[in-house]
């Protein structure tokens, strides 16, 4: 087909902008045909662009030489239409569309260029081969529902960027290529040609450079930015994704949360959404003892210990501990099982848990003499604490205790609330269809914020055998613990000043304020058994810029894609990134990572040799 040239035709307007009120003026659009259809003398174009679809109508009376053209143009094909707006017949509007109303009677037509057949249809709402849509990535974005998320993307990030300027931050970019960020994951390393042997890591957070800039007296920083860690990829992570990162000189806990709060106040407003701040707040103690996890997920009722509802008695004939917890899980709205159903039931969960845990059946304990009374008290137990007037029958308890004799492990005191956590996580999950508490509702109750804060300061690494950091080793332990010389005698007991940000049983975020002494830096890297001389290898330079009056300071990073993907109602990263990569880390459209020249390795003085 012979393609025409563009020439000094300028476009007037979208595909997405005419109406009914536009009848009459003459108008100028291009766009990729979405849809064509042929009906002989007429041909009708569905021309799409970023911003919508308008039908263009083809007639051989009103345009003898556009129609000739629209015969052989085909989808995907990019044209240019001039014509005049009219009014569609009124049992040819369709409602659905914003421009269902008009329609463009072509006077001209000109084919800017074909296309090959595409591999899928941008015009097809879902397509189910993911590969296909990744290698394809710029057919894919052609899709409206795509366009519609990085629209979003784009707003929410400009809503962030907007209040944190009004707040009086500084947007400040931080290099990529630098040296190692501990943030937990494996480093992206980059050799430099010019310094033989040596390497960059990409930054895995820029945490030490926006301590650095606190520092330097730049008072508030932030920064949306790309963010690159090396991990085994679990479900739903990327190798590269993008944090709104932020640090404040001066603040306290409070001032961080304020912030936190406005801008994602800000953000969930473009998306069209209420949420109610400030955020509740629970220390991480709390959140493990209620809800057996450091990101509660709120939208169900907490754990409850029911331990006081039995004599000792009771415990002794039911062969369960009677030193530990006896705890209770509610799931509300459940259709009741038959008995048989229960019994298979509590079997089930009897077996999945070992033999260390007892899950009691209430129904049978409910008809037996002796445990009547106590199912009552059980039940009434739970039922406060989850602020329900009573559990059965239409909602689900379970009951569970270690059983005679068994112990807590040594360095985990809380184990069994976290298995308990866990529990509840699976059954919610198994039982949504029935409790629906997944489900939005439309109200800013679909959104349960949390803030969980005073983490413990040490994690146990049950590998190395050695106490490690939880958060990251820059964090500010509790004055009060340092005081008092819990570092020494009660590390386990120690505190850190490290906040999650936690949503519908999501980590949003993780932040902390940070050591902002020189000595206190020194001992927190010995307690970690990181030695003064690795401490200067590895951060001498954040060493040594601690040292010139560094401000108390703190600050926080949260997840973009992640904002993102819950607003765009997306059910993964790659739905909310334009160019995301594989569950494998790999780039399909790019076909990255991949060998390089052997020049190129040459000159970065590398011989590579593949190890199986
Ligand atoms: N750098 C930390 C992270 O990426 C966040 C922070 O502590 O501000 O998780």
């Amino acid at each position: 087909m012979i393609l025409d040239f563009l020439g000094t035709h300028q476009r007037t307007h979208t595909c997405g902008e005419l109406r009914a009120a536009d009848a009459g003026k003459t108008v100028t659009l291009m766009g990729w045909v979405n849809r064509r259809r042929d009906h002989g003398n007429l041909i009708f174009l569905d021309l799409r662009d970023r911003y919508g679809i308008t039908q263009i109508v083809l007639d051989k009376e009103i345009s003898p030489e556009g129609h000739p053209k629209a015969e052989h143009v085909r989808p995907e094909y990019v044209v240019a239409v001039i014509g005049r707006v009219r009014l569609r017949g009124a049992d040819a509007i369709n409602p659905k569309m914003p421009t269902g109303e008009i329609e463009i009677a072509a006077t001209e037509l000109l084919v800017l260029n074909d296309s090959k057949v595409p591999p899928f249809s941008p015009a097809e709402p879902a397509i189910s081969n993911e590969e296909l849509r990744l290698k394809y990535r710029y057919l894919d974005l052609r899709r409206p529902e795509m366009a519609h998320n990085i629209e979003i993307r784009h707003k929410i990030a400009l809503a962030v960027r907007e209040y944190l300027n009004a707040q009086g931050f500084y947007e400040i970019e931080t290099p990529f290529l630098t040296g190692s960020t501990p943030e937990g994951a494996r480093d992206y390393l980059v050799p430099s040609r010019v310094n033989p042997g040596t390497f960059y890591a990409l930054p895995q957070s820029p945490q030490l450079f926006k301590q650095i800039l606190m520092i330097s007296g730049l008072d508030k920083y932030f920064q949306i930015v790309r963010c690159f860690r090396d991990e085994d990829l679990r479900a739903d992570r990327q190798p590269e994704f993008t944090q709104i990162d932020l640090e404040m000189s001066f603040p306290q806990q409070d001032t961080v949360f304020a912030v936190v709060e406005g801008f994602l106040k800000s953000a969930f407003e473009v998306a069209g959404e209420a949420i109610d701040t400030p955020f509740p707040r629970m220390t991480y103690d709390e959140a493990i003892r209620l809800y057996g996890s450091d990101k509660p997920d709120q939208r169900l009722p907490p754990i409850t210990d029911v331990r006081d509802a039995f004599t000792a008695d009771e415990i002794a004939a039911l062969r369960i501990e009677g030193g530990l917890p006896i705890l209770a899980i509610v799931l509300p709205g459940q259709t009741e099982m038959s008995n048989t159903q229960r019994k298979a039931f509590v079997e089930e969960l009897n077996t999945a848990a070992g033999p260390d845990l007892a899950f009691l059946d209430i129904r049978r304990l409910e008809k037996a003499a002796q445990f009547s009374a106590l199912a009552q008290r059980i039940d009434a137990a739970a039922a406060r604490a989850c602020g329900l007037p009573r559990v059965e029958p239409e909602n689900r308890l379970i009951v569970f205790s270690p059983r005679q004799g068994v112990t807590p492990p040594a360095r985990d005191h809380l184990w069994l609330f976290k298995k308990a956590g866990q529990l509840r996580l699976d059954l919610a999950r198994r039982f949504e269809n029935e409790h629906h508490a997944f489900e939005k509702k439309g109200s800013a109750g679909d959104y349960k914020f949390l803030w969980v804060t005073d983490f413990p300061f040490f994690e146990w690494d049950e590998e190395s055998k050695t106490w490690t950091f939880a958060h990251h080793p820059f964090t500010s332990p509790h004055e009060d613990d340092l005081k008092a010389g819990r570092m020494e005698s009660d590390p386990e007991a120690v505190r850190a000043l490290a906040y999650d940000i936690v949503l519908n049983g999501m980590e949003l975020g993780s932040g902390s304020i940070r050591i902002h002494r020189q000595d206190i830096q020194s001992q927190i890297f010995r307690a970690l058994g990181i030695s003064d001389e690795e401490a200067k290898k590895r951060f001498g330079f954040f060493l040594e810029a601690l040292q010139y009056g560094t401000p108390p300071h703190g600050g926080i990073a949260l997840g973009l894609d992640r904002i993102i993907m819950i607003l765009a109602g997306a059910s993964s990263l790659r739905e909310v990134i334009a160019f995301p990569k594989t569950a494998k880390a790999i780039d399909l459209m790019v076909d990255a990572p991949s060998t390089v020249r052997d020049e190129q390795l040459k000159e970065l003085h590398i011989r590579p040799v593949i190890r199986s």
